[in-house]
């Protein structure tokens, strides 16, 4: 049996230099808290509160000691976070993620100009709390041209940004769809140029751009482990481009969950993952499979 961890897996970069601000300081330090948990995946965040990190809520400012570091992961949060944090005097670490800090403002520059927003995005993932907050909860959440269409004022100009972990197909089918009905539509890009109406967007390169590499690698084994945490959005998207390029492809959280039946017949498995999934996850779902392989070769 031939077991590979297919090497375009796992953290993107974003949320490396988020676990890097958090590792930084507890290195001198035996206590930092997170703002929600610093990445969807339960091993990692298990590994970073031996170190000291602690996942809290906004409401746990007023009882947290004053002077406390808090990290802000790579979702971003709202405004009211940082005007909450001033007034309990807590210190934010802020490891928002470049390209999200980039479509807030992008954001705040339409509202501004007194556009309608409307973000394509599930209206409760941390990183569209934030986005709303830019628009003082004005923002219309959408994850459907149906939803759009009941809820857009198509006579004002309107710009429509995407959460950068959504789906590129989906997204664009939606933007072309209502540049029909709306008056004026302007497409949210990370750009600080004016924009016309084209395919760009603001779904992240390490989300899309891995959708190409996850299929070549799902479609060249005979089964496929998705490990990801199961509140990650974008593990929710990347497991089913798996699953559409081989049935065999099953979702995961931990090694424990492994089921040994599902490999019958196969001859090689792939073990791949989200852009939350750590490296080490899924080296050590490797030695599991390799192990109890082994075993039954000398059996
Ligand atoms: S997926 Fe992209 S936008 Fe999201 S945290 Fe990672 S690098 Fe940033």
């Amino acid at each position: 049996m031939l077991v590979t961890v297919d090497k375009f897996a796992g953290f993107c970069w974003g949320v490396v230099r988020a676990i890097d601000f958090a590792e930084k300081e507890l290195r001198t330090s035996t206590k930092m808290y997170s703002l929600g948990d610093v990445i969807h995946n339960a091993s990692e965040v298990n590994r970073l509160a031996k170190l000291g990190l602690e996942t809290i809520t906004v409401e746990d400012f007023e009882k947290i000691p004053k002077g406390s570091k808090v990290l802000i992961r790579a979702h971003g949060e709202p405004p009211s976070t940082y005007q909450k944090a001033v007034t309990f005097g807590i210190e934010l670490v802020d490891a928002t993620c470049p390209v999200v800090t980039k479509v807030q403002e992008r954001i705040k520059k339409f509202v501004d100009k007194n556009y309608q927003v409307v973000i394509f995005g599930k209206k409760d993932h941390a990183e569209v709390i934030g986005l709303r907050g830019v628009t003082g909860d004005k923002a219309i959440v959408i994850l459907s041209l149906t939803e759009a269409l009941e809820k857009v004022d198509l006579s004002k100009p309107t710009v429509l940004f995407s959460q950068t972990t959504m789906d590129k197909e989906t997204f664009a089918s939606i933007a072309f769809a209502l540049k029909e009905k709306v008056k004026e539509l302007v497409i949210g890009t990370i750009e600080d140029e004016a924009v016309e109406f084209h395919a760009k967007d603001t779904i992240c390169g390490q989300v899309s751009g891995r959708e190409k590499k996850l299929r070549e690698f799902a479609g060249s084994n005979d089964v496929v482990i998705f490990t990801a945490g199961k509140k990650s959005s974008n593990g929710k998207v990347l497991f089913s481009v798996a699953k559409e390029e081989n049935s065999r492809t099953y979702f995961v959280e931990s090694k424990e969950e492994i089921d040994f039946t599902w490999f019958q017949g196969a001859e090689t498995i792939g073990i791949t993952g989200a852009t939350s999934t750590p490296q080490w996850v899924m080296e050590e779902m490797k030695s599991v499979l390799d192990n109890h392989f082994e075993k039954i070769k000398v059996l």
